[in-house]
Formats: C-alpha cells, sequence, structure tokens
C-alpha cells in the first residue's frame, strides 16, 4: 500500500512528488508519455516558483525576458519594461518538465512513464489505480492529468471543457539584444491573441481565444504574425494543443483524492499562465496530505478541505479578479488594448503580475471602472 499515487508527470504532478517524497512518502507517479516528453507552451515561467521549492532552477531557465512588445492587428506599438528583481523565465518544457521529474526521483518518488492510468476505484480506505498491465493502491491519489482530467471525473469534482490553442517552434536564435524580447498581438484573433516567447535555440508562437466558442481558423493569423517578423512558418514545427482556464470556486478535494495544476483547472484566465498556481498546488496538496497521512482519522471528503482553502487564500482569490478583467478586455479589445496596453502605467504592471510582483486584486477596481466605460452607454472612462 502506497502512500500516494500521482497521475501525471507534468509540473503540478512531480512538484507533488518532490514535496510528499521529500517528507519521506511512498510515491507512484504515473505517466502516460516517454519521458522527457514534449509540451506544447509558451514556456514564461514566474520566478516566483522558487520560493516553493529549494532547488535551483537555473539549469533550465532558457532565457530571461526583461521587455514586452504589443501590437494592435500588427500596428499601433509599444513596448514595457519589466520592473522587477528578476525577470520573466523563458523554459523549455520538456527539458524543465524533466529537471522537476529529476528532482522528485533524488527525494525517493517513484516515476514510471509511458504508463498510462486506465481507471481507478475507491474501495472503501484506499484507492486502486489501473494500467495496462497492473493495479496498483494507494492510500491517496492526485489528479495532475492536466485539462482533460479523468482523474477529476474518478473524484466526481468539476470537469471543464478545454479550449484549443496552436503553437508553432521554430527553430531560431535570436542576437542577445532582440533574445530578451517578447511580443504580444491583441487585434489578429477575435476574443484572444497571438504572442511569442524566446528560448535559446527558438521562438514559441502561440495562438488562442479566451471568451467565448473556439476560433474557426488560429493558424492563418499565427502565421500572419509570424511572417510579419519576417520568418518563414513552414520552417517551424505546429503544436495543436489545449489548454483550460479557471472558471470559478470549485472544490479540489474528494474521497482521499486531490486535484492540483490544470485538472484542478488554476490556469489564469487573463494570461494563459498555467505553470505558477500548478507547482504551486503541488506543494500545497502534499502538505495536506503529509498531514492527513500523520493521522488524521477523519477520511470524508471533507476532510481534505483545508486543501481547497489554502489554494483559494494563495491563487483561486485572484483569479475572480483575473477572469473580470479577462471578461471585459478579450470582448472589447480594441478598447482593452487603448486602456489596459497603451497606457505606460497599466502595461508596466501587467510584467510585473506576470512576474509575479503584483497581483489583480491590486490594479483591478480600476482596470475594471475603465474596461466597464466601454460597456456601459454613456459613460466615459476616468481620466489618467
Ligand atoms: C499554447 C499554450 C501556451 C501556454 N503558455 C504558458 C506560459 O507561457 N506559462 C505558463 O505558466 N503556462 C502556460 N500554459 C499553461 C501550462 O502549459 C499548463 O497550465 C501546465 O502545463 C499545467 O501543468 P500540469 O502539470 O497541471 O499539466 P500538464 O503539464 O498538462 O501535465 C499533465 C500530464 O499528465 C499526463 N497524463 C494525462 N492523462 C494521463 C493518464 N491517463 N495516465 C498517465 N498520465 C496521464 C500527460 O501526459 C501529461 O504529461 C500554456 C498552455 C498552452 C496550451
Amino acid at each position: 500500500m502506497l502512500d500516494c499515487i500521482i497521475i501525471g508527470a507534468g509540473p503540478a504532478g512531480s512538484g507533488a512528488a518532490y514535496h510528499l517524497a521529500k517528507r519521506g512518502r511512498s510515491v507512484l507517479v504515473l505517466e502516460r508519455e516517454a519521458l522527457p516528453r514534449y509540451k506544447a507552451c509558451a514556456g514564461g515561467i514566474s520566478p516566483q516558483i522558487a520560493t516553493w521549492y529549494d532547488f535551483s532552477f537555473e539549469p533550465v531557465i532558457s532565457q530571461r525576458v526583461d521587455r514586452i512588445g504589443f501590437t494592435w492587428k500588427l500596428g499601433d506599438p509599444v513596448e514595457a519594461i519589466i520592473d522587477t528583481p528578476e525577470p520573466m523565465w523563458m523554459v523549455k518544457r520538456e527539458v524543465f518538465d524533466h529537471y522537476l521529474v529529476q528532482q522528485a526521483q533524488h527525494q525517493g518518488a517513484v516515476i514510471q512513464d509511458q504508463t498510462t492510468v486506465t481507471g481507478a476505484s475507491f474501495q472503501g480506505d484506499h484507492w486502486q489505480v489501473k494500467t495496462a498491465t497492473t493495479t496498483h493502491i494507494a492510500r491517496y491519489v492526485i489528479a495532475a492529468d492536466g485539462c482533460n482530467s479523468a482523474m477529476a471525473k474518478a473524484l466526481g469534482l468539476h470537469h471543464r471543457r478545454p479550449r484549443t490553442s496552436l503553437t508553432l517552434e521554430l527553430p531560431i536564435t535570436l542576437p542577445p539584444d532582440q533574445a530578451r524580447y517578447s511580443h504580444f498581438e491583441f487585434g489578429l484573433i477575435k476574443n484572444g491573441y497571438v504572442w511569442y516567447f524566446p528560448k535559446a535555440d527558438r521562438l514559441t508562437f502561440n495562438a488562442a481565444t479566451m471568451v467565448g466558442g473556439a476560433a474557426k481558423d488560429l493558424q492563418s493569423p499565427l502565421f500572419e504574425y509570424v511572417r510579419h517578423f519576417g520568418f518563414d512558418p513552414a520552417l517551424g514545427t505546429l503544436h495543436p494543443s489545449q489548454f483550460s482556464l479557471w472558471d470559478g470556486h470549485h472544490p479540489l478535494q474528494g474521497r482521499q483524492g486531490l486535484l492540483v495544476g490544470d485538472a484542478a483547472g488554476l490556469a489564469d484566465p487573463f494570461s494563459t499562465e498555467g505553470v505558477r498556481p500548478a507547482m504551486l498546488s503541488g506543494l500545497r496538496a502534499a502538505e495536506t496530505l503529509d498531514r492527513a497521512l500523520n493521522g488524521e482519522p477523519d477520511r470524508s471528503p471533507t476532510a481534505l478541505a483545508a486543501y481547497t482553502a489554502a489554494l483559494r487564500e494563495d491563487w483561486n482569490n485572484d483569479m475572480v479578479w483575473a477572469s473580470r478583467i479577462a471578461g471585459l478586455f478579450y470582448r472589447v479589445t480594441n478598447f482593452g488594448y487603448q486602456i489596459g496596453v497603451k497606457r505606460p502605467s497599466a502595461r508596466a504592471r501587467m510584467g510585473k503580475i506576470l512576474c509575479g510582483d503584483l497581483r489583480y486584486q491590486d490594479v483591478s477596481t480600476r482596470a475594471l471602472k475603465l474596461l466597464g466605460s466601454k460597456l456601459i452607454p454613456g459613460s466615459t472612462p476616468p481620466k489618467g
């Protein structure tokens, strides 16, 4: 009988495995893909994650970004300097995620890749987790199986419909003066955006819609964007991808089981940032299960409610504000661009939020007032 089985070896699963194994718990991580695995993702990471993990991330930081450019329909350009103690980190997810797996292994977690979990059932006081060849048993399970989480369903918890996105990896090494620069374009896609983040040996271009229905065609605007910078999209590798966004407060605990990362729907609905909350949830899940394993007699679904409460306090309460801002910004993107991006103070704050130096709730009252003024007939935006 294991203490915990974790389904999925992304940052949420490895983060939880690291902190549980470090506390002396027996942990098995089951991962469908062969490791290291590619993950379609822009790879922009807030340096705040370093406060929750006691090892260095330096070996897997491919690039640092401290300048962001913005355009509306490829025109009207502005730029922001990210004025934070540490710039935004750029990582290649296959490298970053594998490094986390190795950190968890060093602590004693067992990782089994190329192993798909095909089912899980609760057996009175423990979980049976099935793969094609074996059945494993554990006191607790952690669902870290991403935005299509089957384990969330097995736990009887909220399941969301993922959104679709497109990523193009271009093998390009930028000269040093351009390598610390990223870019966002807001007018080419209705209800969303296209953007690129640089890595040491490639540029990662992405396209996604953030509100409303799925876009019929993400590829044409993505390719137009790539060509705008003088690159040939045919030289890149295209990856259709999926993501889920935070969509409200929901219980993240079930019977002797927890949801983490995308399986818990934690990604920022304004920016798609999901790695930071994935790694935070891994830590909080490990802390909660460690306490439960220390002899809490109550094994009811509500026994683990402290986990949902902790994440609400640390992350999800701020997502309420991110969601409100996104709901307005991405519906009136032209106006959002004028007041949320072109105003120097607003775009400087955006950089700080991405780095974890500022919370949405610190800027939301004014941002919502400005954005709302567009939607309320007859009202004018406040000055300044
Ligand atoms: C286009 C795009 C751009 C993004 N850009 C950023 C960004 O710049 N910064 C950022 O912070 N976030 C970004 N995100 C979001 C980020 O990628 C996710 O939030 C993050 O990967 C969530 O981590 P996770 O560990 O929860 O899930 P994942 O990384 O998805 O890992 C889940 C793992 O579970 C495994 N799995 C699934 N089912 C099973 C099964 N049945 N059995 C065994 N294993 C299974 C999968 O193979 C996978 O390895 C982006 C997402 C997209 C789509």
